[in-house]
């Protein structure tokens, strides 16, 4: 298929034409030619309230009255002050000052570049380098590659290309988390970080849950004992919380369930419910007290033209409002304990493990599934999935019924009778 629209993540030459969504409303997505598909991944992660949201509309329509947008460069707004604020009151204690931009991967591009000038503001100019994991996937862009998963053909291109970082593996054939092999991964770490240490300014990670990389599971424990050896090394710690901020492990943040604050924490996806674009880089007092001085030379060069937009922050405070007004983490309970009661028990030849986390669900595969072919069944049941590689997931809205997510759950254990 040739089309002037170029499509991501896609070989245009070999692939189906993708289904045309004339509008959405709550979970389900209306297709051009009738279908009514139920949406079991929230638009890559993003639409936790679902689609067409008349309180989510209404805040975009009451701040587009006003205005649109205003540059942060010398001018502020209520909407950016106020976003920010509500961030620093929901996040853990200690993440006090929140830099916006406009994406999950410039976000994650200004976390790496807030930690390296840290450190040379400091005096310490050989902390150039990154500690990060196998498997992980911090976005697109070219400063994130470096510490997205080193072996992943998807960046495989521009392999030598940008600066080697050092990494380390989360991931274990022993899934069940009193088995997870935390000595094992901490003396690895250990030992890359004893020997690195004065080239290492911080460990970037997706704590909790590795998403894009094969929605991969790891303990808490895990962190907290990094974070022990970043202390320790001074290392900074950046969470990558794009995926698993807004209640996807089954706590508002990921950071939740760890035992110390990250200096660095940093939200996109769900933060503007798939309005617009936006993401929020977090920092302490501490990194922020690097950038505070005197000098101009200490000032923090990075400025994104859609920063703090008007209408991606007022959305995104009407979503953080909905979230604790309408009780969301007791839906997400529910969602978690509708999709362990499903998949947990789940058994088939050619399946190798079935986990849940949160509103996460994961059936991985011993094989990669055909891709088209579990588009077409699901999308004929009524159900919008889209799997990668051996994994088929859902990370559905925190607004979808118990009939609607019992349909993607059918679906997700049926697909085995019919496409194989
Ligand atoms: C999606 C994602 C990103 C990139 O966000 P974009 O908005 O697509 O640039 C970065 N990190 C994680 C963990 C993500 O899931």
């Amino acid at each position: 298929m040739k089309s002037a629209l170029w499509y991501p993540y896609q070989q245009h030459k070999t692939s189906s034409e993708p289904f045309e969504v004339d509008s959405a409303e709550g979970c389900k997505l209306h297709i051009k030619d009738g279908r009514i598909l139920i949406d079991g991944i929230s638009s890559w992660w993003c639409t936790i309230h679902g689609y067409n949201h008349p309180k989510l509309n209404n805040a975009i329509t009451e701040q587009l009255s006003k205005m649109g947008h205003v540059m942060l460069g010398g001018l502020t707004h209520k909407p950016a002050k106020d976003l920010a604020d509500k961030l620093v009151e929901i996040t853990p204690d200690g993440l006090n000052h929140v830099f916006f931009s406009d994406s999950g991967s410039v976000g994650m591009e200004v976390a790496m570049k807030l930690a390296l000038q840290y450190f040379h503001n400091k005096g310490h100019v050989n902390k150039k380098k990154f500690i990060a994991l196998k498997k992980g996937y911090h976005g697109d862009t070219c400063g994130v590659i470096s510490i997205g998963d080193p072996d992943d053909g998807m960046h495989a291109s521009f392999a030598g290309v940008f600066p080697k970082q050092f990494f380390v593996s989360v991931t274990s054939e022993k899934i069940d988390p009193e088995k997870w092999p935390l000595e094992e991964k901490i003396e690895e770490l250990e030992s890359i970080i004893g020997q690195n240490h004065r080239e290492i300014a911080a460990m970037a990670v997706e704590p909790l849950m590795q998403g894009a990389g094969g929605f991969n599971f790891y303990p808490a424990e895990y962190l907290n004992r990094a974070y022990q050896l970043c202390q320790k090394y001074n290392i900074l710690m950046i969470f990558d919380e794009i995926a698993t901020g807004f209640g996807r492990t089954g706590t508002l943040f990921a950071a939740n369930q760890c035992n110390f604050t990250p200096d660095i924490l940093v939200l996109g996806k769900a933060l503007t419910a798939g309005y617009s674009g936006h993401a929020a880089t977090l920092t302490t007092g501490d990194v922020y007290d690097a950038f505070y001085s005197e000098k101009c030379e200490h000032a923090f060069m990075h400025g994104p033209t859609f920063m703090g937009n008007p209408l991606a922050c007022a959305v995104a405070l009407e979503g953080i409002k909905l979230f604790e007004c309408d009780d969301y983490m007791a839906k997400i309970k529910a969602i978690n304990h509708h999709l362990s009661s499903v998949l947990l028990p789940f058994k088939h030849t050619l399946v190798k493990n079935c986990r849940v986390l949160g509103a996460t669900g994961v059936i991985e595969f011993h094989a990669p599934l055909n891709s088209k072919k579990v588009k077409d069944f699901a999308a004929e049941k009524g159900v919008w999935l889209r799997p990668f590689g051996n994994i088929l997931y859902t990370t559905p809205p925190y607004i979808i019924s118990q009939e609607e997510l019992a349909q993607v759950l059918a679906v997700m254990t049926d697909l085995l009778n019919h496409i194989t």
